[in-house]
């Protein structure tokens, strides 16, 4: 069965990047799948959070969801921490994971930076609950930016090596060949991965200490604009042709942003604006950005405004989550060897 599963991290400042990579791609497969999408709480944790700032961000990234058009009534809309299958999972595959696995993931070398020693060992684990997030649920497909592709990979590696270690329990408890599916992500888009507005080599962050580096889903229109008329691009008119965007980073990221909010591709985009000048490329792009962020951003506002319905969201779906993810972590026991409560 084909089933949906992604999350994003309730760490403040949403960004243009979250929309275009992840959440507006969520809204659009809700139309051809069963969909769970996931605040997904624990791993914000894997870096300090004030508490009373995390409660906010968290009912902030729900309301995003449902202001960019995830439907509550029809896919599950929750937060990891009230779904006990996550962490539980997690540790299993603690001990299926190899160390030589997780030293090779560039985000946390990114993350953790000079001053690894002082890293949480969470942040070192990302990978491997990301893959219990996955899995808990047996999701066939996870939409995803580029940046997740390794951590995809990892997860695929470690429902591979559960199949074939276990491979034995699992036939005769009788789940036939392999009791996880291989997730296939689904990475792609003229968005899949933004870049910084400052610097067209960095991907565009939640934690870039620059605000001038990303757009906001909250910022509003002036913000926008300023945000946009300052980035950072070279002095060449827009080529005709992609071809021309090559070694040009910045002006490679404008045009994929243009087209992601516009449903266009890179060509469609250029085929109008090739030839013209930055000035008036950015002048369409401000309008374009805020007629699509605007109502979305005015619609989070209201949906904050009311936390008491973002809760009783969050509490249908972790229900409806753990309806799915229980039997599945429970039939993971089984096939490991352990002891039922009985
Ligand atoms: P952090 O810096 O805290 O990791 P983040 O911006 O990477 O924040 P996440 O919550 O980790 O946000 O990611 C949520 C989703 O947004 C993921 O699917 C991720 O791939 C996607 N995403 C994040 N940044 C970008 C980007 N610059 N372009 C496209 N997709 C992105
Ligand atoms: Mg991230």
């Amino acid at each position: 069965k084909e089933l949906v599963f992604s999350g994003v991290q309730p760490t403040g400042n949403l960004h243009l990047g979250n929309y275009l990579g992840a959440i507006k791609r969520f809204v659009a497969m809700q139309a051809q799948f069963e969909c769970l999408y996931c605040v997904v709480d624990l791993h914000a944790i894997t870096v300090w959070q004030d508490p009373g700032e995390l409660t906010r961000q968290i009912r902030e990234v729900t309301a995003a969801f449902l202001a960019a058009g995830i439907d509550p009534a029809r896919s599950v809309v929750f937060n990891q921490s009230q779904v006990p299958q996550h962490a539980e999972l997690a540790w299993i595959f603690n001990c299926v994971a190899r160390l030589g696995w997780l030293n090779r993931m560039t985000q946390f070398k990114e993350k953790a930076g000079k001053d690894r020693e002082n890293a949480s060992v969470g942040l070192y684990d990302y990978p491997v609950l990301m893959a219990a997030d996955i899995l808990a649920y047996r999701a066939t497909h996870v939409p995803v930016g580029e940046d997740q592709k390794q951590h995809l990979e990892l997860t695929r590696d470690i429902a591979q090596k559960f199949n074939n270690d276990f491979a034995g329990t699992i036939a005769e408890q009788g789940h036939g060949e392999a009791f996880f599916p291989l997730t296939e992500p689904l990475i792609g888009g003229p968005a899949a991965r933004v870049m910084s507005l400052r610097d067209g080599t960095k991907k565009m962050s939640k934690s870039d200490p620059s605000d001038y580096s990303r757009i906001n889903l909250t910022d509003d229109s002036d913000a926008i604009a300023q945000k946009v008329r300052k980035a950072k691009t070279d002095a060449e008119p827009l080529p005709s042709e992609t071809a021309g965007l090559e070694k040009r980073p910045e002006a490679d990221n404008l045009v994929g942003i243009f087209a992601a909010l516009n449903d266009a591709s890179r060509e469609d985009v250029l085929r109008e604006y090739g030839g013209a000048q930055f000035s008036a490329f950015k002048g369409a792009l401000v309008d374009l950005a805020v007629a699509k962020l605007g109502p979305i951003g005015a619609e989070m506002k209201r949906l904050v405004a009311d936390p008491g319905h973002i809760d009783a969201v969050l509490a249908d779906g972790a229900a409806r989550a753990e309806a799915i993810a229980a039997p599945n972590v429970a039939a993971v026991k089984d096939i490991v060897g352990f002891v039922r409560r009985r």
